[in-house]
């Protein structure tokens, strides 16, 4: 038998989920340490410019295991850069845990096990920093997984239609994969009514994100 994987984790904590259609509920966060990118609007540079700890696959079943009432996500830093990441979600589906997956969009996503909701970032390359997406995960996306544009500027803005467009992610409802595609702005440098104001008089058919937990508690960083 080989040994069981270890997990290279950030932050582990209970809080409300921030960021999806999901916002709101209960929710256990699993952080893991380490990010491929380096997004100039990045709000979780600790998980990749200090230590994470290891952590094996049974005490992360067990620290969710505390919460039953409560969601799961695994987001990061970039959680699919880490192999052992997806025995833990297979485990946590297994056990009838909802799962969330947070991921920026640049790896792989074929491993994720069925019934994991994928929320995939697309970064705008003028606000991230540089256009990471891999275009063949647009495909593998499913009905209930969520796209997620973050914006900081009407440039993006821009950007991101044309990328709706491009890659015919604004079909009807019913036929779209994934169905809940999110604009989410940088408000430090975006303020949300002036994308709700884009998105009415485009009467586009997307839903503007705001982040929840910095709503509730603006002045934390960690552990929300
Ligand atoms: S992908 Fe996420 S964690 Fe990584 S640099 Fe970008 S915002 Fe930060």
């Amino acid at each position: 038998m080989g040994s069981e994987p270890e997990l290279s984790v950030s932050e582990l904590f209970l809080s409300l989920q921030g960021e999806s259609t999901y916002a709101g509920l209960p929710c256990v966060f699993i952080r893991l340490g380490g990010c491929n990118l380096r997004c100039r609007y990045c709000d979780a540079r600790y998980t990749y410019e200090e230590a994470a700890t290891a952590r094996s696959l049974a005490y992360l079943l067990d620290f969710a295991g505390r919460y039953p009432e409560a969601i799961v996500e695994i987001t990061g830093g970039e959680p699919l850069l880490q192999p052992g990441v997806i025995p833990l979600m297979a485990e946590l589906i297994r056990g009838g845990r909802t799962v969330l997956l947070e991921t920026n969009g640049s790896l792989d996503i074929a491993p994720v096990p069925a019934g994991v909701v994928t929320i995939m970032d697309v970064k705008c390359p003028q606000g991230a920093g540089a256009d990471s997406t891999r275009r063949e995960n647009l495909t593998r996306l499913r009905p209930q997984d969520e796209l997620k544009f973050v914006l900081a500027s009407r440039a993006d803005y821009e950007w991101s239609c044309r990328f709706l467009a491009e890659h015919r992610l604004l079909a009807p409802l019913a036929d779209r994969r994934p169905r809940t595609i999110l604009f989410s702005p940088v408000t430090s440098h975006l303020p949300a009514a002036r994308l709700a104001a884009w998105l009415i008089a485009d009467r586009l058919p997307v839903r503007l994100q705001l982040q929840l937990h910095k709503v509730i508690w603006p002045e934390s960083e960690r552990g929300v």
